[in-house]
């Protein structure tokens, strides 16, 4: 569904990632591990279109998306889900998600059915549609900020450390969300320091490490590397 092959992104004279190779098959939950600063944010822009690779390719269903507009890539139907959420605060829940629609200009049914699909999801959402955005907690922020992703029926979600700064127990509820989106028909690339949480729900995962990819593997291959668990599961 989604390859990168080869992907190098700079951001002046330095080399923020380097001859990256991912690739994303439909239906899969893929997971990018790596501690701060190692390059996974830099990806998911690259793959959104707000950075410019120097070299390589990446290609979505077949097609080089390299190049393309932001707003184009969230046509084609890849949405990025923002670390730091970037909820417009002072506007309510409910025109928050009205607005992760716009890019789409989807028909009015249609935004009837996603705002009632994200209401099934995250009843907490419904009961505080009225409530401006600032006015949530952390978590129910981020699910919003999740919610408004999927006003633009993507078919790739990119999900940057939808886990932190959030209570243990609200880790796993948002885990359980995100796997259940998968389960709806969304496959989802996600980046996470929580690796723990993540590769139990990730069918394979990548590590970064300075803004090149040092290992790959299924899920089950990387809980078991002992370098992955002393850097990133601490047992
Ligand atoms: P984080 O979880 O902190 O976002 P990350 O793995 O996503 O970490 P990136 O944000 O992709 O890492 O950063 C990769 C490298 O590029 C880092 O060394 C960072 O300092 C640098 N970098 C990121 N954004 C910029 C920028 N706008 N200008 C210059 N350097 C940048």
């Amino acid at each position: 569904m989604l390859k990168l092959n080869g992907v190098s992104v700079k951001y002046g004279s330095y080399t923020a990632i380097q001859k990256v190779n991912i690739e994303v098959n439909e239906g899969e939950i893929v997971v990018l591990l790596g501690s701060n600063g190692a390059g996974k944010s830099t990806t998911f822009r690259t793959i959104s279109g707000l950075n410019k690779p120097f070299e390589g390719e990446i290609h979505f269903e077949k097609t080089s998306i390299k190049g393309r507009s932001p707003d184009r890539i969230v046509q084609s139907g890849i949405v990025q889900c923002a670390e730091g959420r970037k909820l417009f605060s002072e506007m309510t829940v409910h025109e928050n998600l009205r607005m992760g629609a716009y890019v789409h200009r989807r028909k009015k049914d249609e935004i009837k059915q996603s705002l009632a699909t994200v209401y099934d999801l995250f009843p907490i959402l419904k009961d505080k549609r009225n409530n401006s955005a600032g006015s949530l907690s952390g978590g129910q922020q981020q699910m919003l900020a999740i919610g408004r992703a999927l006003m633009s029926k993507p078919r790739l979600m990119l999900l940057d450390e939808p886990s932190v700064g959030l209570a243990p127990l609200i880790v796993e509820q948002m885990f359980d969300v995100i796997q259940q989106i998968n389960k709806d028909g969304t496959t989802i690339l996600l980046a996470e320091q929580n690796a723990n949480a993540a590769l139990r729900i990730a069918t394979k995962g990548y590590v970064f490490e300075n803004g090149s990819i040092v290992l790959e593997g299924t899920s089950d291959e990387l809980f078991a590397n002992d370098e992955v668990r002393k850097a990133y599961i601490g047992a």
